[in-house]
C-alpha cells in the first residue's frame, strides 16, 4: 500500500499545536503535508468542544499565557482571546485559600497584613526546618519558598498525588511554575499576555489546517505503518512519545496521566469559581473545573463540572506530563541522541521532546523549527 499519494514534502505526525503550526507554515511556502493522528480528533490536549453553549476542554484546563509577544501575536491571527485570567482557589481540608502564594495567601494562613510580616513568617518557618543552600527537591523548594505551613497544607498533598511520589523525590523547577508574589495579587500567571479564546481551541486548528496543501487522517497509528511511512515520505515532523518511536529499546520514559470525570447540573454557578484546587492528600481528585466560569459569554441554564483525578501512565493510557526526575532525564538523553542520527525525522512538541511544555513554548519551538527549516 501506498501512502505518499500525492507527493508530499512533509509527513507530519500528530496533530496537535506542533505538527499544526508546522503545517500551516510548510503551506505557505507551498510546501504539502499529510498529517497522521491517532486520536479521533485535531488539536492534540488542546481540544476543545461546546456542549449546552459552553466550550469544554476535553484535556483538562488550558489557558494561554505567555511574555512571548511574537507567539501571542501568532496565536491570535486565529482567534480572538476573550481576557480571561485564571484565579485559582485551594480548598484544604474546608479552609479556602488564594493561589498562587499571595498576600491574600499569607493573610488567610497567618494573618499578616504587611509583606515584611509574611517575610518574617516565611524565614523563621524556612530556618526552624533547617533549609539552606540550594534547593535539592520539590520539597526543600517550596519549604525555601513559602515556609512549612503553606507546604503542608497547599502543597505536599496536591503534588504528591498529581505525581504518585514523594515531593522529596521530585526536581524542584516543577514549584517555581508558580508564582511567589508578595502583592495582593491572585492571577496564577505573572505572563503578560493571558486568556482562553471566545470559541474554544478548536478552531485554532480548523483554520491552521484549512489549506488545499494540507491533509488530515485521523484515527491513524504511524506504528501500524512506520517502515512505510519513513521511506516513502522525504521528511517526517514526529510529534509522539520520542521513546515509543525508538520501541522503547532503553527502557520507558515515565508519565504521568489524569482522566477526567464530567458531571452537568442544572445551574448557573455550582463552584463560584473556574478551578478549585484540593490540595490535602485524601481527596482523589486534585482539581475541579466549572468550564462556564472561563467564559464570561457562556449560555446560562447549565453547568459542566470535570474533576481531574492524576494516575499511573502505562501504554495504554494518555501520556501527559512528562516526570522529568533525574532516571528519567538521563533515559530521554540516550533517545535524544538516537534521535539527532535521525536525519529525515524532526521531533518536537511536549512527547516529542520529553519537555513538560505549556502552549506557548510549544508554540515557540514549532516556530523556531519552521524558521529554520524554510531559512
Ligand atoms: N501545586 C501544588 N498545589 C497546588 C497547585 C500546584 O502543590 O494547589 C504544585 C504541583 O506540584 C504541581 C505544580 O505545582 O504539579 C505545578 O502546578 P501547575 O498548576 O502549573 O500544574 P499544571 O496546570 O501544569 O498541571
Amino acid at each position: 500500500m501506498k501512502f505518499n499519494t500525492k507527493n508530499y514534502d512533509y509527513l507530519i505526525v500528530g496533530a496537535g499545536p506542533y505538527g499544526s503550526i508546522f503545517a500551516h507554515e510548510a503551506a505557505k511556502h507551498g510546501k504539502r503535508s499529510l498529517i497522521i493522528e491517532k486520536r479521533s480528533h485535531i488539536g492534540g490536549n488542546m481540544y476543545t468542544h461546546k456542549e449546552h453553549g459552553i466550550n469544554v476542554h476535553d484535556f483538562g484546563a488550558h489557558i494561554f499565557h505567555t511574555d512571548n509577544k511574537e507567539v501571542w501575536d501568532y496565536v491570535n491571527q486565529f482567534t480572538e482571546f476573550n481576557g480571561y485570567i485564571n484565579q485559582v482557589v485551594a480548598n484544604y481540608k474546608g479552609e479556602l485559600y488564594n493561589l498562587p502564594f499571595n498576600m491574600n495567601t499569607f493573610y488567610q494562613m497567618w494573618g499578616v497584613k504587611t509583606p515584611e510580616e509574611a517575610a518574617a513568617k516565611i524565614a523563621d518557618q524556612k530556618a526552624a526546618a533547617g533549609i539552606s543552600g540550594i534547593p535539592k527537591n520539590l520539597e526543600e523548594q517550596a519549604i525555601s519558598l513559602i515556609g512549612t505551613d503553606i507546604y503542608s497544607k497547599l502543597i505536599k498533598g496536591y503534588t504528591e498525588k498529581q505525581w504518585g511520589r514523594k515531593a522529596s523525590e521530585l526536581p524542584s523547577f516543577i514549584i517555581r511554575r508558580l508564582p511567589v508574589r508578595y502583592t495582593f495579587d491572585n492571577n496564577y500567571f505573572n505572563h503578560r499576555y493571558q486568556g482562553v479564546p471566545v470559541d474554544g481551541y478548536t478552531v485554532i486548528f480548523d483554520k491552521m489546517l484549512n489549506s488545499e496543501l494540507i491533509d488530515v487522517q485521523t484515527n491513524i497509528d504511524f506504528f501500524a505503518n512506520k517502515e512505510e511511512y519513513l521511506t516513502e515520505f522525504p521528511k517526517v515532523i514526529y510529534t509522539g512519545m520520542i521513546d515509543a518511536f525508538f520501541d522503547y529499546q532503553f527502557g520507558e520514559l515515565e508519565y504521568r496521566s489524569v482522566r477526567f470525570e464530567s458531571e452537568t447540573f442544572e445551574s448557573d454557578n455550582k463552584q463560584g469559581n473556574a478551578v478549585i484546587n484540593y490540595t490535602d492528600a485524601e481527596t482523589p481528585y486534585t482539581r475541579v473545573m466549572e468550564w462556564r466560569h472561563f467564559d464570561k459569554k457562556a449560555d446560562k441554564g447549565k453547568t459542566i463540572i470535570t474533576k481531574e483525578y492524576p494516575q499511573n501512565w502505562d501504554r495504554t493510557k494518555e501520556a501527559y506530563y512528562p516526570v522529568n526526575d533525574k532516571r528519567n532525564s538521563d533515559l530521554f538523553k540516550k533517545y535524544r541522541k538516537l534521535a539527532d542520527k535521525q536525519e529525515k525525522v524532526l521531533f518536537g512538541g511536549r512527547l516529542g521532546n520529553y519537555q513538560y511544555y505549556d502552549m506557548d513554548q510549544v508554540f515557540n519551538a514549532a516556530l523556531k523549527a519552521v524558521a529554520k527549516e524554510f531559512s
